[in-house]
């Protein structure tokens, strides 16, 4: 993890920083410097045969994450194109996967990832259910401390996705966050994982390409 380039050299510090502090806090912290690396790594982290299943995140289409868990090689519990009553039959199947996949809204550089959800699925099964739960995270994600996750929410992470989900918020208006009442809300349940009383069962790929918002 070495570089000539300062700004390259900044990152690298950060991503080694945040590694650090994740290990600390019980989970297990890998680098991947390109996303080829993170396919690799998850590849070799769900065993195939695996039964596997996803939050919602923009990070694991752009990684080709997603595209590994539909190779065929899993028993995927995919929502995509699963409609009506049987989405909720989906993602109860999720909290008995082998292995969980998602994203994070923010990690912090105190080890700490920080996930905000409409219907809290995503963070239900982080905190318990499948056995393995691993978080594929660009290091754009990457901040200092809490303050700066739930800034980093507001500003852009929670904002962008309403606009991608197509929400009827006033974010997706005025392109920052203005802590509504809709109905439509995405922003319901906040979950901070820090120290973990099951070492090694939250792994986190921080990868140093940008990946979603
Ligand atoms: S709380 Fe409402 S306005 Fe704020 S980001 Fe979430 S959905 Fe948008």
């Amino acid at each position: 993890m070495t570089s000539n380039r300062p700004v390259a050299f900044v990152r690298e510090k950060m991503i080694e920083r945040t590694m650090k502090m994740l290990e600390k806090n019980n989970m297990t912290a890998y680098y991947a410097p390109t996303v080829a690396d993170a396919q690799a790594l998850v590849k070799q982290l769900v065993p195939k045969g695996a039964s596997v299943a996803c939050g919602g995140s923009m990070s694991l289409e752009e990684a080709g994450i997603m595209e590994i868990l539909r190779s065929g090689d899993y028993t995927f519990f995919d929502r995509q194109g699963v409609t009506g009553d049987a989405v909720g039959d989906v993602l109860r199947k999720a909290f008995f996967a082998d292995c969980y996949l998602t994203s994070c809204n923010a990690v912090t550089e105190q080890g700490e990832l920080f996930n905000v959800d409409g219907n809290a699925n995503r963070v239900a099964a982080m905190c318990f259910g499948p056995e393995s739960v691993i978080c594929v995270v660009g290091y754009n994600k990457i901040v200092p401390d809490l303050q700066a996750a739930q800034e980093r929410l507001e500003t852009i992470a929670a904002p962008a996705n309403a606009v991608r989900l197509e929400r009827k918020t006033p974010c997706t208006t005025t392109g920052r966050c203005e802590n509504c009442h809709s109905p439509e809300r995405i922003c319901c349940t906040t979950v901070v994982h820090r120290q973990q009383r099951v070492a090694g069962r939250i792994k986190v790929i921080l990868v140093g390409e940008e990946l979603g918002y």
